[in-house]
């Protein structure tokens, strides 16, 4: 019998199990372990399946998040499965790093009022993909073959989830990617701890099983260029979402000194050259007994968390805001905390110290105050002058961001950009070059997961009407 709005407003937000502090900053496997079908029934239950859902527009690809969840009530996890699959190419990994609390749940009805808490979709996601992967074979109904050849540069979540719509459309989509494996930042960047290779593997699997293919090792810019492909390789269109992988640094002394890394190459090493497990994997990483992480978003959380996992006695974060501020998600934030992450909040890095054999020994850094809102709504930090200080360390990693590499632009002269250095497209994802649409990072700026997924999926729609037009083929449904 289905429950009245009092009885769904009764259930509290059912927590997520999670491994002890103490056991999981000691290796890789993930923190989270999922949702069993109980909790899960009784999360979906407390859904008010509202008729003008908010959350559905605050998801940037549109899942039918009132019907997902009353499938999940109602025990039909295949029908759930299905309608989460129709929307969203990566349901495993979205499940697990979307920044829900800033989207669906943020505009939940039910997160209103003093002790509102939302329904918590992010974790039910997770839990219908994990059940999807293992016991069920979904094939995506795919349109009749056109036998147009449709190019993806970059295999991040923007890349992946173009090449799967444009699969489902009948394409012969292929993406190039300039490393060994697909993923993107999902591979490269986040941690096992948050998010296993073998929910990407399976989830690209998914995406192969289609028809989309992955040629790794390719180089766009290098080893083909834009005109290369639309000229001379057959395709008639191309995606570029290429990411915005080029670390920022600070330009402060001591920037070059030994055991100073940027956040991407110390994550490379570890997650996608496995240097957690050296010298069983090839690559080496420094294991600092003290390390400080400069920065406050995700790329700073997983680098702290992932010192720590390497047997660092004292990890700490060093950010210039205060915690209200910091870009991470919350989840994120509360397991740093639990896991004895140090955090030296409303201070900033002005120096890095060296030892006489040019490692590096410390970081010099002063304290902040909040003076008032900046351009990005957060209140801007000033220097207290006089109130310097050192922490002390063998390794520092600067996490403070990336930007758009300029490889692929700088081979491809009439691709507009705008004057951060990324390119400049529409909101459709069209680009100033006839055929080539972008989106993802290398539009946004270090954005998210999801908004990258959002533009692959416009941009994929968009194509398919471009190609079909041209080829005077009928739309499909
Ligand atoms: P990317 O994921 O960067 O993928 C681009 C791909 O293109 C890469 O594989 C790259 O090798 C390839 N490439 C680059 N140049 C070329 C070329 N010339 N030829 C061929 N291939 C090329 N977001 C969240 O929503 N939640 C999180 O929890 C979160 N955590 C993060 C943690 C870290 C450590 C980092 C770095 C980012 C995190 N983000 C998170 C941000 C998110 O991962 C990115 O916004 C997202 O991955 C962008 O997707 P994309 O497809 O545009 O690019
Ligand atoms: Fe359910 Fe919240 Fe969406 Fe309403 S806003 S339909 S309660 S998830």
């Amino acid at each position: 019998m289905a429950l009245t709005p009092k009885e769904r407003m009764a259930i509290p937000r059912q927590q997520m199990p999670e491994r002890e502090p103490e056991e999981r900053n000691q290796d890789f496997k993930e923190v989270n372990l999922g949702f069993d079908e109980s909790i899960a029934k009784l999360e979906a239950d407390r859904c008010l399946q509202c008729k003008n859902s908010k959350c559905v527009p605050g998801c940037p690809v549109g899942i039918d998040i009132p019907a997902f969840l009353e499938r999940i009530s109602a025990g039909d996890l295949k029908g759930a499965a299905e309608i989460l699959l129709d929307a969203n190419a990566l349901p495993g990994i979205t499940g697990r790093v979307c920044p829900q609390e800033e989207q669906c749940e943020k505009v939940c009805i039910r997160a209103k009022g003093k002790n509102g808490e939302p329904v918590a979709v992010g974790h039910l996601e997770r839990y219908v993909a994990d059940w999807a992967r293992e016991n069920l074979d979904i094939k995506t109904l795919l349109a009749d073959p056109t036998g147009i050849k449709i190019a993806i540069v970059g295999s991040g979540p923007a890349g992946l989830t173009c090449a799967g719509e444009l699969a489902k459309k009948g394409h012969d989509a292929t993406i190039f990617e300039a490393l060994h494996k697909p993923g993107g930042v999902l591979t490269y960047g986040i941690p096992e701890f948050r998010l296993p290779n073998k929910i990407i593997e399976s989830e690209v699997d998914r995406l192969r099983e289609m028809g989309v293919k992955i040629i790794c090792n390719v180089v766009i810019g290098r080893t083909f260029t834009i005109d290369e492909l639309l000229d001379e390789e057959g395709f008639q269109a191309v995606f570029v979402a290429n990411g915005a992988g080029l670390p920022i640094f600070m330009n402060i002394p001591g920037e070059n000194l030994k055991g100073v890394y940027s956040a991407n190459e110390y994550l490379t090493r570890s997650n996608l050259m496995g240097a957690y497990e050296f010298p069983k994997m090839d690559t080496p990483i420094i294991k600092g007994k003290h390390v400080v992480v400069i920065g406050g978003g995700n790329v700073a959380m997983d680098s702290v968390r992932t010192a720590k996992r390497l047997g660092a006695e004292e990890a700490t974060l060093v950010y210039r805001r205060s915690r209200k501020e910091m870009p991470a998600r919350d989840e994120e934030i509360h397991h740093a905390e639990e896991e004895g992450i140090i955090f030296k909040l409303l201070c900033n890095p002005i120096r890095y110290l060296g030892a006489e054999d040019g490692w590096v020994k410390g970081v010099e850094c002063i304290q902040m105050e909040l003076g008032e809102p900046d351009d990005s709504g957060r209140r801007r930090p000033i220097p207290i002058e006089g109130s310097e200080f050192i922490i002390d360390c063998d390794v520092a990693i600067p996490a403070i961001g990336t930007r758009a590499n300029p490889l692929l632009s700088q081979a491809t002269p009439d691709l507009k950009l705008n004057r951060w250095g990324y390119i400049e497209a529409d909101e459709n994802g069209m680009t100033s070059k006839e055929g080539v649409w972008a989106g993802g990072d290398i539009i946004r700026g270090a954005a998210t997961v999801i908004l990258a997924m959002g533009d692959g999926k416009q941009s994929a729609a968009e194509i398919d009407k471009w190609v079909r037009e041209k080829a005077g083929l009928q739309p499909v449904g």
